[in-house]
């Protein structure tokens, strides 16, 4: 008789977008006129650099060619934009990674789900809470915990609380953890580890055997010299660290899809015997069995990231982000609210106000201010009390919202 995997009916179902939108709907049916302005997006809206359409349309051409077109690419990447990574991201900064320790992939977010199928099922994972829920349900589908409890927390699961009460650091473990999942510049919390608050946490895996699954994602967005854009700034993180990165936040490829996540060759695990094993190798063998690459232009349009002209321009998004970063931390000073981020990282968590849950702000802005954001509960039981906004928006729509906001008291 054919079953399903058991492990995927622990999954609770995630209400959060669903109930956003059915708490939106309903306010706009009773307030036809309401002109409501969106801040929970996780997505960015700028388009594409023109440098990257640019190489993306030649390299649709070159498809188009018999003597220029290209089939199965290889699946690890093509060279061309593994070495533009390794000195752009990597040699540009002094850390060391080679071309080779660099695998293209469609998307941190798949990524992030499949690495930990290269781990043993009785790993013991730690996830930061609140949390990227990618992490911690890509667990629960492999069988490595149990239901999830009335508190929303998965059995099995080590929850590193990050609140206000520790400046949003994730407290390192009393228990011994294997795996660890890390994400800075945050999200949802919007905050930065600075090079000791992350050299802690390669101090740790190092002493505890313990392999750091380190997301960095929003990189580009970091602003300020004390934080690392690579945990490979770390001294000894090679040897315990994966990095995920991607296109997507710092060049808007979130539709367009490329990213990649470096393994370094120092990286080993043991087996149940003590063996040790590249993970890398591990990772080659996984990717080449179940992933056939990114498309050819693609991979050229993230290419074209790298060039002076895309540089500029990328940068230019992300000042304006930051800009309207900038303009909502404003904004929530006035209005006497209490908020963290968005000063590395395109999003903002607020505080909600004494006695009002992350829900009931939820009402109250919708209410009153007619502006949506997403509720910190929604990321994990730790974001309960607090409120998160993004920066993706056009500017007129954060000026509109915040003007708004900040005539509200609280
Ligand atoms: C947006 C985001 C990513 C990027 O995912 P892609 O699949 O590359 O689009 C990764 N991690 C986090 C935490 C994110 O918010």
């Amino acid at each position: 008789m054919v079953t399903v995997n058991e492990n995927y009916l622990l999954l609770k179902s995630s209400y959060i977008f669903s109930e956003i939108n059915r708490r939106v709907e309903e306010f706009q049916t009773r307030n036809p006129d309401a002109d409501i302005i969106r801040m929970g997006i996780g997505d960015v809206t700028r388009p594409l650099p023109g440098a990257v359409v640019e190489a993306f349309h030649r390299a649709v051409d070159e498809m188009a060619g018999e003597e220029t077109f290209r089939g199965y690419g290889p699946e690890q990447g093509y060279p061309f934009l593994r070495e533009a990574i390794a000195e752009n991201d990597y040699a540009s900064r002094g850390v060391d990674v080679t071309p080779d320790e660099i695998f293209i992939s469609d998307g941190a977010k798949c990524d992030t789900g499949n690495i930990q199928e290269i781990f043993g099922l009785d790993n013991v994972v730690a996830v930061t809470d609140p949390v990227y829920p990618v992490y911690v349900e890509s667990n629960v589908m492999a069988g490595r915990t149990g239901p999830m409890d009335e508190s929303g927390r998965y059995e099995g699961l080590v929850y590193l609380p990050c609140t206000e009460e520790n400046d949003f650091i994730p407290p390192l473990p009393e228990e011994k953890v294997d795996l660890i999942y890390l994400c800075y510049p945050n999200n949802p919390t919007g905050t930065a580890l600075t090079h000791k608050q992350l050299a802690e946490w390669v101090d740790y895996a190092r002493d505890a055997g313990s392999i750091i699954l380190f997301d960095a994602a929003y990189e580009a967005y970091i602003q300020e010299d004390n934080i690392p854009h690579s945990i490979y700034e770390i001294e000894g993180a090679r040897e315990v660290a994966v990095e995920f990165r991607s296109f997507s936040k710092n060049a808007g490829f979130t539709g367009t899809r490329c990213a990649f996540t470096v393994v370094p060759e120092e990286l080993e695990v043991p087996d149940s015997e003590g063996k040790m094993h590249a993970l890398k190798d591990l990772w080659n063998r996984r990717q080449t069995t179940k992933f056939n690459g990114v498309s050819y232009p693609v991979q050229r349009a993230a290419e074209a990231v790298y060039t002076p002209e895309g540089q500029r321009e990328i940068r230019e998004s992300i000042d304006y982000y930051m800009e309207n970063a900038k303009i909502i931390r404003e904004s929530l000073e006035k209005a006497g609210l209490r908020y963290y981020g968005g000063v590395n990282a395109p999003y903002i968590w607020i505080r909600t106000p004494e006695g009002m849950d992350s829900w009931q702000f939820f009402d109250r802005l919708l209410n009153d201010a007619e502006v949506v954001g997403t509720p910190g509960v929604g990321f994990g039981p730790s974001g309960e009390g607090y409120f998160r906004l993004t920066a993706f928006n056009s500017l007129k729509n954060t000026v509109r919202a915040m003007e708004r906001l900040s005539e509200l008291s609280f």
